[in-house]
């Protein structure tokens, strides 16, 4: 695997592969990878000629009292899995290499960002954008890999593809789960052994909720309660929001039916974890 830090660097490597002709497939992160991640890679690898990943936090995508300085890193570990993988190229830049002088366009998201993560994370989708818009150009990536564990960023990133014709197309990838239902996250190693014990519930309560529509139930509002209800019962987490949403245009709907999302989120400590589903229901 060969390792590329300079944004030049890659540049020049993308438009060789270009005139080959070889189908670029491209896996975005932000490092201390798992099985999240390495099923993203796996999936690109199988479906294009040649794989890059990128490891790189982007501050500004967090916000002013958010974890960008405690984000968990392990370059090295990191090295190691994608070797073994057999991803082609890593993209490795610094901050000073992606933002090397102050902006002079800044993006702004429009629309499906005033709700879930969105509402509670100002500017966190501009800074998505911004950083996947300039890795897009700087990689030329024919198919980009995203987890639906972040369905909100694959429904954003849908409509920056749509709305600046990236030549580019979004292959969203089902969210992976610990045996036990939890969703995997670098973030997962925040939680005490108690709260790792009460995390999956959060899957348990969205399981609920996907049966209770399975039984018949149409209001959105009664399906909210009753996840609230089953995750104040189960952990001591602090709810930061259950929404239930059309997909990908993340509207309020009355009732449900068509495709939707359930998505919530939880404190359990320093960690903030996030979850949803996404079903297909019969109107
Ligand atoms: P991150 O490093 O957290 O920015 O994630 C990089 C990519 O991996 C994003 O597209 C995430 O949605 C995806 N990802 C993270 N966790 C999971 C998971 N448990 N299952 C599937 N994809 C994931």
């Amino acid at each position: 695997m060969k390792i590329i830090r300079k944004v030049n660097d890659m540049i020049t490597l993308s438009h060789e592969l270009k005139n080959a002709h070889l189908q670029i497939g491209f896996v975005p992160t932000m490092g201390y990878l798992h099985e999240g991640h390495t099923t993203l890679m796996e999936t690109s690898i199988r479906e294009n000629e040649v794989t890059i990943v990128s490891i790189f936090v982007n501050p500004l995508q967090f916000g002013p009292n958010e974890d960008f300085d405690q984000y968990p890193r392990d370059e090295k570990r990191d090295i190691d899995i994608l070797k073994k993988h057999q991803v082609n190229y890593l993209f490795l830049p610094d901050v000073q290499e992606i933002y090397p002088s102050e902006p002079t366009v800044s993006m702004t998201v429009q629309n499906r960002t005033n709700v879930l993560c969105g509402k509670r994370r100002p500017g966190h989708f501009d800074g998505v954008v911004t950083v996947l818009s300039k890795l897009f150009h700087i990689t030329k990536a024919d198919f980009a890999y995203f987890g639906m564990k972040d369905a909100q960023q694959v429904a954003v990133i849908q409509g920056l593809v749509e709305d600046l014709n990236f030549p580019i197309q979004i292959r969203p990838v089902p969210t992976v789960r610990e045996n036990d239902g939890l969703a995997r996250s670098s973030r997962n190693i925040y939680l005490s052994n108690q709260e790792r014990k009460q995390a999956p519930h959060l899957y348990r309560s969205l399981k609920l909720a996907e049966q209770l529509i399975i039984d018949g139930e149409i209001n959105p509002v009664i399906i909210i309660e009753e996840v609230k209800k089953y995750l104040s019962l189960h952990t001591d987490g602090k709810l930061d929001y259950v929404e239930l949403l059309s997909y990908p245009e993340l509207k309020p709907i009355q009732t449900i039916g068509g495709q939707i999302i359930i998505a919530l989120a939880v404190f359990f400590g320093k960690a903030r974890l996030i979850d949803n589903i996404v079903i297909q229901v019969e109107s």
